[in-house]
């Protein structure tokens, strides 16, 4: 197998343009993780801002190492980028969402949405929509409790392709969201040329609250945008009660953040879902 996949290395490029050689194991290792059950998801709630209930769980993948341990994204999703690996992990991250987002509704508790990260290569993978519809029909999850997230740097790549798979995308129902909103340079533009349903503001704007002035006109204008576009709006990366205090009085409609949980184990998170049955 080792022979098979031959001595090559990987090139992989840096912001400055050099090369860099990678041995090819790094490559072969996150391939043995996505097929070999050393992935697996933990999941982070996201709360309605003025009743504190859960209303969605975000997917987060993590690699389990067997040397290295825990790794974080980080460490191997731009790896997956460069190398295509990010398809077939990409594919298991959203199977095993639905999968588990069905369970948990099977459970009896409210039924929440799932969110899935979709990078760049899945969303321009043309079989992508048809991945998405049979993952929902596998696992019987009816297509409105799934989200994809996806960056504007996702959907400004090749921006006509992309209209048309979100075109596709909302005709089987799932929602759209655009991840780290105000991250990057572009961001207006993009909410100008896509069609999303949820703006998820990104945690370096909320990080700020409520002390930085800026940070405060810029929240306060993303959150009135996102009313006029009727986006649903969702500030990342809340830590704090001054923050959270900020944003219920901006009207910020929903948050995600360590002030609430971490992200956890799929049984955390039915426990967390039971409690708030009361
Ligand atoms: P993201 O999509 O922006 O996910 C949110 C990240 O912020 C997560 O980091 C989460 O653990 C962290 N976070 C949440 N609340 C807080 C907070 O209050 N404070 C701080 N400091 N951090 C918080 P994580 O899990 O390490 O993921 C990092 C990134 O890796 C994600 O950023 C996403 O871009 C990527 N990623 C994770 N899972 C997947 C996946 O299944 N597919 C793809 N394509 N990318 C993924
Ligand atoms: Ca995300
Ligand atoms: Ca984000
Ligand atoms: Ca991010």
């Amino acid at each position: 197998r080792a022979k098979q996949l031959g001595r090559n290395t990987l090139q992989h490029h840096d912001g400055a343009g050099t090369s860099v050689g990678m041995p090819l194991g790094e490559h072969e290792e996150l391939h043995l993780a996505i097929t070999g059950d050393q992935l697996f998801l933990e999941y982070q709630p996201q709360v309605d801002v003025a009743t504190g209930r859960i209303t969605g769980i975000e997917a987060l993948v993590r690699w389990n190492h067997p040397a290295k341990g825990r790794v974080p994204p980080i460490n191997f999703i731009p790896l997956a980028e460069e190398t295509g690996l990010i398809v077939p992990l990409g594919l298991w991250v959203l199977n095993e969402a639905c999968r588990r987002a069905r369970a948990w509704q099977d459970t009896g508790v409210a039924p929440l949405t799932i969110a899935v990260n979709v990078s760049a290569k899945q969303f321009a993978d043309p079989d992508f929509a048809s991945h998405v519809a049979e993952a929902l029909e596998r696992h019987g999850l009816q297509s409105h409790w799934l989200e994809l997230e996806v960056t504007e740097s996702v959907v400004m790549q090749d921006a006509e392709r992309a209209l048309a798979m979100m075109a596709s995308l909302r005709a089987l129902g799932v929602r759209l969201s655009i991840d780290d909103f105000g991250s990057g340079y572009s961001s207006l533009a993009a909410l100008k040329t896509f069609p999303f349903d949820r703006l998820k503001m990104d945690r370096s704007l909320v990080e700020a609250l409520p002390g930085d002035k800026t940070a405060v006109a810029i929240v306060s204008a993303v959150i009135s945008l996102a009313q006029t576009l009727k986006l649903s709006v969702l500030a990342e990366g809340v830590e704090t009660d001054a923050q959270m205090d900020f944003l219920r009085h901006a009207r910020c409609e929903e948050a995600q953040g360590y002030r609430f949980s971490r992200p956890v184990s799929p049984e955390e998170i039915l426990r967390l879902l039971q409690t708030q049955l009361r």
